[in-house]
């Protein structure tokens, strides 16, 4: 346990109702995913052991991570809210510029009613921090973390992995969360071309400045957890003087990572219901993105909030089936706006003129750059005709992120529960057809769910790089 353990759990968040069965879990895969899943599962009553490959150390990322509104809320549900707020930055604003020049094209402050709605807070601190504080939460609640535990195989039926050693260890429900190139998750993906543009993402963390660089792709394919091995300003070419000093001064870079658009995997639960898979197992995101983590953890607190209901073993398919139904179609449509978000910071030509001149004449205005209207004045004619266009487009996000951060992944698993899984369990009493609306509870709510939006990657891009710049290095 890490030196932070005691005071991370010293708030234990709102009491969570507790299961009445109380069965086993084994999650493959400590990351955030897997921790969080593990607190949020011991939280309702269930036991859980962590099994994860790598050390301590290894498994904690020296990078960025954003933590959204959406996330945090969960966070501070769970009683985190001191021990992250000891490293996390809350932000404020966002400011945005040109990747050539510099010139500073002006900023969005954060709506203060959308936080206040949203319940929660956007913060950004280091994976490594983050780590610390789920991994000490996890494990004050009981779970057992084994760290230096690489899983050889997993069994879709039957709730069995195989650790490396030949050891075998058997649970109620198996969950996979070892990651996008993990053993739970066997699909091929397809490399995309995302265009031709560069985009810089910075933001501080305690004592350091977090950097990533988006470029064209070179071919490379680097993973999260490798050695930091390449040379920033071989990455950053044509990026303007104001930011060739902090780009000379980084440490190597981890990557090149790239974008991948990966197959939706159809199903997240095996057959017999003994397997879940959730995080990047289940549905890889692009790299550092505001949302890839964000999912992660929902997922686990989803799971968990089901689970809390658990009264009797028929349950767990249903309870699988539903967590299936509520995460997939949530997570796709987030997915598509992340990586639209993508097209929008890396558009090159003249989508970059029309995106760059909607910015510079609402900063001109004095307006927040994101915000609904276009601006009338500010850059070339052609340019500000295109503006209305991207202002509504950039409205459109906004909106998005809106309902994004607004959302309540516990309260939507409460609602799935009054709303079908109680239905299924009172008709099970009452008639003789009841199994079969256990079945369906799952499939049954999915009539009221519009499904998820698609992105179109006919005209699409690349890389993405992720590095990390140390001001004191
Ligand atoms: C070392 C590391 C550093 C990272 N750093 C950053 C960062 O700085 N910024 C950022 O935005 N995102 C980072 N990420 C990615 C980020 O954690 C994920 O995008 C997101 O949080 C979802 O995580 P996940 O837990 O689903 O998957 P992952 O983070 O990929 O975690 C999967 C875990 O499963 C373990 N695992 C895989 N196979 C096995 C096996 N056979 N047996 C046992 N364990 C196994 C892996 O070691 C890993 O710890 C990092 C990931 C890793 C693994």
């Amino acid at each position: 346990m890490s030196a932070s353990a005691e005071s991370s759990v010293s708030s234990s968040g709102n009491a969570p109702l507790q299961a009445q069965l109380s069965i086993d879990f084994v999650v493959v895969g400590g990351g955030i995913a897997g921790l969080a899943c593990a607190l949020a599962l011991r939280r309702v009553g269930h036991n859980v052991q962590v099994l994860e490959r790598a050390s301590y150390d290894g498994a904690r990322g020296s990078g960025g991570v954003r933590v959204p509104p959406n996330l945090s809320k969960i966070f501070f549900h769970w009683g985190l809210r001191d021990a992250l707020l000891r490293t996390a930055i809350v932000t404020t604003k966002l400011d945005f510029g040109r990747y050539e020049s510099g010139e500073n094209l002006g900023q969005h402050a954060w709506d203060e009613q959308l936080l206040k709605e949203s319940r929660g807070s956007y913060l950004i601190l280091s994976h490594a921090d983050l780590y610390d504080v789920l991994f000490d939460a996890a494990v004050a609640r009981g779970a057992r973390v084994r760290h230096g535990c690489a899983v050889a195989g997993i069994s879709a039926e039957g709730g069995a992995v195989t650790l490396a050693g030949g050891e075998v260890l058997r649970a109620d429900v198996v969950v996979g969360a070892d990651g996008e190139h993990g053993l739970a998750r066997k699909e091929e993906y397809l490399f995309t071309a995302f265009g031709s543009g560069h985009a810089i993402i910075a933001y501080p963390m305690t004592g350091k400045i977090a950097i990533q660089v988006y470029a064209p792709d070179d071919g490379r394919a680097g993973h999260f957890g490798d050695e930091p091995c390449v040379d920033l300003s071989g990455i950053a070419d044509g990026i303007g003087e104001i930011f060739k000093p902090a780009i000379a001064c980084a440490r190597k870079a981890i990557g090149p990572i790239p974008i991948k658009d990966h197959t939706d995997l159809e199903d997240w639960v095996s057959e017999d219901g003994a397997l879940v898979l959730i995080g990047e197992a289940a549905h890889p995101f692009p790299p550092s993105t505001i949302q890839g983590t964000a999912m992660a953890v929902e997922d686990g607190a989803v799971l968990a909030k089901l689970f809390s209901h658990l009264s009797c073993p028929r349950q767990i398919r249903s309870f699988l089936h539903a967590f299936q139904e509520l995460r997939q179609a949530r997570v796709r449509a987030v997915r598509a706006g992340e990586l639209q978000a993508t097209f929008f910071m890396t558009a090159d030509g003249p989508d970059a003129l029309i995106r760059d001149a909607a910015m510079r004449a609402k900063a001109a205005a004095g307006r927040n750059v994101l915000d609904a209207d276009a601006a009338k004045h500010g850059a070339e004619e052609e340019a500000v005709r295109g503006a209305a266009e991207a202002a509504a487009a950039a409205a459109a996000k906004w909106e998005e992120y809106r309902i994004v951060f607004g959302y309540d992944c516990e309260d939507e698993a409460d609602d799935w529960w009054v709303q079908w899984g109680l239905l299924g369990e009172r008709a099970r009493e009452g008639t003789s057809e009841a199994s079969d609306s256990e079945e369906g509870a799952g499939s049954g709510s999915g009539a009221r769910r519009a499904p998820a939006p698609r992105i179109d990657f006919a005209s699409a891009m690349t890389s993405v790089q992720v590095v990390e710049h140390s001001s004191s290095s």
